[in-house]
């Protein structure tokens, strides 16, 4: 660890401020001081470039009427407009896109319908960077305007060197996906597994705020985990997500798309769902092999009543329960966070989840961990996408040039 680094310090203390007004602005520089225990200098030094930069705006708010009212008070708050990012989710059915401004709200979204199973990576990334010129030109900004790409997907990825490992989406090779994005569009690209991608969104402006230490676990076309541990993206000794949907519920268990036997993705993951409801003989005929509009049918199926559907959600949810209640022996966690697209069986889901939760863990340990079910639609992925860019942003060194 560098100490006395006096840029280093200077780029945290920005940080802590940008964030602070982030979260509470408008705010003037006394609260800004509270918050950050920053010196009163050291905050209107900050804070002084910043407005420079045009980072922040800073408001002029007249005091509350009444016997004591004084001068107006200057309030700071961020400019929204000072970044725009885009954020992309890929899922195995569809390309969610939206641009947002430096708050992270959005300005525009759209969400392209492509399968993308079996598309090489090409393909993919001249797919991804359609579907960003489009939601750009819709929003009324270009290419240019723009500060980075940020891309969420499921799989094994190396954020710090754009590369997927291993993915549903890109294939069990190495593809430095963030570098074709970035020759397609100009702009910077991160990619990041969208497990840990949803988990800093839920810190930045989710159900993780004010929380150093949480897991979320998402429940999409395939089961990830996230997990923050002080207040940083734990991400394992190669820079790589945890993959949760590959941890071991019954060695004898059914075979899983990773080659291996009985993983909770195998039971839980929509694919694994709809295998399942094959071999009970719910699915006639061989079908469309679209997971997507096929879970859309079965969920709607077990939620009007047919029993023999509605007991393979409510194994899912077991096994998820099971997975969860790994999660909090080993780790507990204050919160968990449980998202995704599968929460749309609802209570078929989430009740024998919290059931097989009670059952497999210690009272005292399941007391201390508080489980949140947050189910998230495309356009929040896609925002959670732009906030990792927003974050580097803001982690910028102090500088004008912080894009
Ligand atoms: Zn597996």
């Amino acid at each position: 660890m560098k100490t006395a680094d006096p840029e280093l310090m200077r780029a945290i203390n920005r940080f802590h401020v940008i964030d602070v007004v982030r979260r509470e602005g408008p705010i003037a520089r006394v609260g800004i001081a509270e918050r950050t225990e920053l010196s009163p200098a050291t905050i209107s030094a900050i804070t002084g470039a910043l407005i420079e930069q045009g980072v922040l705006n800073v408001l002029h708010v007249d005091p509350p009427e009444g016997p004591t009212r004084g001068r107006p008070r200057i309030m700071l708050d961020l400019n929204a407009s000072a970044y725009h990012v885009v954020g992309v989710k890929l899922a195995a059915h569809r390309i969610g896109v939206a641009v947002t401004g430096f708050r992270g709200d959005p300005l525009g979204s759209l969400v392209l319908p492509v399968r993308l199973a079996r598309q090489s990576p090409e393909v993919i990334a001249d797919l991804v960077e359609d579907g960003v010129r489009q939601c750009l030109a819709d929003a009324g900004l270009a290419m240019e305007a723009i500060s980075g790409v940020g891309v969420g997907l499921p799989g094994v990825i190396d954020a710090v060197a754009g590369v997927s490992h291993w993915s549903p989406i890109l294939g069990a090779s190495p593809v430095p996906f963030a570098r074709f994005l970035e020759a397609r569009t100009g702009v910077r690209t991160l990619i990041e597994n969208d497990a840990n991608l949803a988990t800093l969104a839920e810190h930045w402006f989710g159900h993780g705020r004010g929380f150093a230490d949480f897991a979320v676990v998402t429940v999409e076309n395939t089961i990830g985990m996230g997990l923050l541990v002080d207040g940083r993206l734990y991400r394992g000794a190669h820079g790589i997500g945890a993959e949760f949907g590959h941890v071991k519920i019954d060695p004898s268990g059914p075979l899983c798309r990773c080659g291996q036997r009985g993983c909770l993705d195998a039971y839980a993951s929509d694919a694994g769902i709809v295998r399942e409801a094959r071999a009970a003989g719910c699915l006639e005929g061989n079908g469309t092999p679209d997971t997507h509009q096929l879970i859309g049918k079965l969920t709607e199926r077990a939620l009007a009543g047919e029993e023999k559907l509605a007991a393979i959600f409510r194994r899912a949810g077991e096994m998820l329960g099971i997975g969860v209640a790994n999660v909090v022996n080993m780790l507990n966690p204050p919160r968990i966070i449980v998202s995704g697209e599968g929460l749309r069986a609802g209570e078929l889901i989430t009740g024998p989840l919290l059931e097989a939760l009670d059952r497999n863990v210690l009272p005292v340990l399941r007391e201390a961990t508080e489980i949140v079910f947050h189910p998230w639609g495309d356009e929040m992925w896609a925002r959670g996408a732009a906030s990792i860019v927003l974050r580097q942003i803001y982690e910028a060194p102090w500088s004008n040039d912080a894009a």
